[in-house]
């Protein structure tokens, strides 16, 4: 597969912006070449627009190396950007599975990209003939999420890697949620796989949504494209200090993650218990689809209470179901306490 021949025909044209930090970045006495302020305020330079250093220790952290790491302002960049990339707006379309986070299509909406929806099977798993065989000759991208958003489960190995190999496009596979799902990851088994993305944030276990910091994995070639169309400095400082600062806590992180897991099947079991729950799905994830009798009802219920859950009644196949997300103990307990006034 030769990735200049899926994209747009304009990016694989396009020359693009070099700053001065592309231009030069090594070590000076004096820079005089980006027109900065000189007397030295806090954050007077332009961040390193490759966030080498940053890289460097994702690089060790996932055990990949730094050509096949690109980093964005959240994940929603690199979904953006790879839409953008690879699709020519109202002529090309994405395949993506049905229910699953919605940004894949608000993505392409934004870029008059059509979506092709593939329902998963009631069991919210993933028939990969399905989504192939809604692949036609406009299809360049698929999108697939495991853990699945709003479903919570991850999904075979097996069938991720069917469509993987037998799409000639890309496939993106979004992994947010990986760190709650021990082994789970196709990270380690990616280098040979030439048309996979794959997604994952700093987001949800490691605590920084509020930095804005998502990944993306992949072979070089589509690393570069990326590396071509995005803003040239699209992390800033602020970002790419506090991520090499807070890369340090993986230790924290892995006992916040065990605790939430813990927790999670604390509240899978504490809500089999009340009559209105009809169905709890399981989760590889830090939080619970729960189908219930009356589910907006219990949102507003909640609600009232100060509670504030996720109602997904409205999404295809989670009819009648809210999302919650995994809290404290402490939060879970209040949780349990409101439900169980309910009863
Ligand atoms: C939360 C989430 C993300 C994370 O997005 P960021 O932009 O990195 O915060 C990505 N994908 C899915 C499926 C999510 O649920």
């Amino acid at each position: 597969m030769d990735i200049n021949n899926l994209l747009r025909e304009n990016i694989r044209c396009l020359q693009p912006y070099s700053s001065a930090r592309n231009e030069f970045s090594g070590e000076a006495m004096i820079f005089l070449d980006a027109n900065e302020n000189p007397f030295n305020p806090p954050y007077n330079r332009y961040p390193d627009p490759m966030q080498r250093e940053v890289k460097n220790k994702i690089s060790r952290l996932k055990n990949i190396s730094s050509d096949r790491i690109f980093l964005g302002n959240g994940s929603d960049e690199p979904i953006d950007l790879l839409i953008r990339a690879f699709c020519e707006p109202g002529v090309e379309n994405i395949v993506s599975i049905h229910p699953t986070y919605g940004m894949y299509q608000v993505a392409a909406a934004i870029n008059n990209v059509n979506v092709v929806h593939v329902s998963l099977t009631e069991n919210f798993e993933l028939d990969a003939q399905k989504v192939l065989n809604a692949v036609d000759e406009k299809t360049k991208l698929i999108f697939l999420c495991s853990p699945n958003n709003p479903t919570g489960n991850c999904f075979n190995h097996e069938d991720i890697l069917k469509v993987v190999n037998h799409f000639r496009g890309i496939v993106v596979l979004d992994e947010a949620y990986i760190d709650f799902a021990p082994g789970k990851s196709l990270l380690a088994a990616s280098g040979e796989l030439r048309n996979l993305v794959i997604l994952q944030t700093f987001s949800k276990a490691w605590g920084m949504a509020g930095i804005r910091l998502g990944m993306a994995f992949a072979a070089p070639e589509i690393i570069s494209v990326l590396n071509k169309i995005k803003y040239p400095y699209n992390l800033n400082i602020l970002t790419q200090t506090k991520a090499l600062e807070l890369i340090e806590n993986a230790k924290q992180v892995e006992i916040w993650t065990q605790l939430i897991i813990a927790e999670r099947k604390k509240m899978e079991k504490m809500l089999t218990e009340f009559p209105f729950v009809v169905r709890i799905f399981p989760s590889d994830a830090n939080f619970i689809l729960v189908k219930m009798h009356d589910a907006k009802g219990i949102y507003d219920y909640l609600k009232d209470q100060g509670i504030i859950v996720r109602d997904r009644s409205r999404v295809h196949l989670c009819e009648d179901s809210l999302r919650i997300t995994v809290g404290s103990p402490d939060e879970n307990e209040q949780l349990t306490e409101a439900l169980k006034n309910l009863v």
